[in-house]
């Protein structure tokens, strides 16, 4: 981990306010819950959001290339918005207080989602090859054990599935 890199605020950040969010319901003696929300997508999202699935099916159904930030081979493992809600929904109505994982272990690397997303949308699409992003993370999967057994949870919408669904979504807003 790197503690002060470009994108350093945005984790040092989430995980200082998981501190302060203990302390407050320390202090003030409540009872807290604390999702950690992995990579999320599906309808809903906007055009200009900037992350991958996004950018990925906007480029492709508008302007027939996809942009790769390195060589593709990070990896990464995208949760259905419906998934990630009905997880929030549990965590609030259970017990158990947190830190829990709310994600999905479906691993992919960037490349064969480029590809599967190009498929899907049923069109040629070019692939440009960018400079990698600063202190881009290789990888990232949820280990998603404790959401089971404390939460009864896990992830049911697989990506092609999410992608289809998510696919739709983006045709409409953009009137395709
Ligand atoms: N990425 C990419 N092209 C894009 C947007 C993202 O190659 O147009 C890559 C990015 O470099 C990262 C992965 O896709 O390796 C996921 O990026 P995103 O911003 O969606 O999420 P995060 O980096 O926060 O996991």
């Amino acid at each position: 981990v790197n503690c002060v890199g470009p994108r350093s605020c945005y984790c040092e950040g989430k995980r200082f306010a998981e501190s302060l969010t203990f302390d407050f319901a320390r202090i003030h003696n409540l009872k807290v819950h604390v999702a950690r929300i992995f990579n999320t997508y599906g309808p809903g999202m906007r055009v200009d959001d900037g992350r991958v699935i996004s950018s990925f099916i906007c480029q492709s159904l508008r302007e027939n290339y996809i942009t790769i930030y390195g060589t593709g081979d990070n990896t990464r493992s995208f949760c259905y918005v419906d998934d990630l809600v009905s997880g929030l929904i549990r965590l609030m109505n259970s017990t158990y207080c947190g830190p829990i994982n709310i994600g999905n272990n479906e691993e992919i690397s960037i490349f064969s989602l480029a590809e599967m997303i190009s498929k899907k949308i049923n069109k040629k699409v070019n692939i440009k090859y960018c400079s990698p992003r600063e202190d881009d993370p290789r990888f990232r999967k949820p280990h998603l054990l404790l959401a089971k057994n404390k939460l009864d949870w896990q992830p049911t919408i697989n990506l092609d599935e999410g992608i289809s669904r998510t696919n739709l979504y983006f045709r409409k807003i953009l009137d395709l």
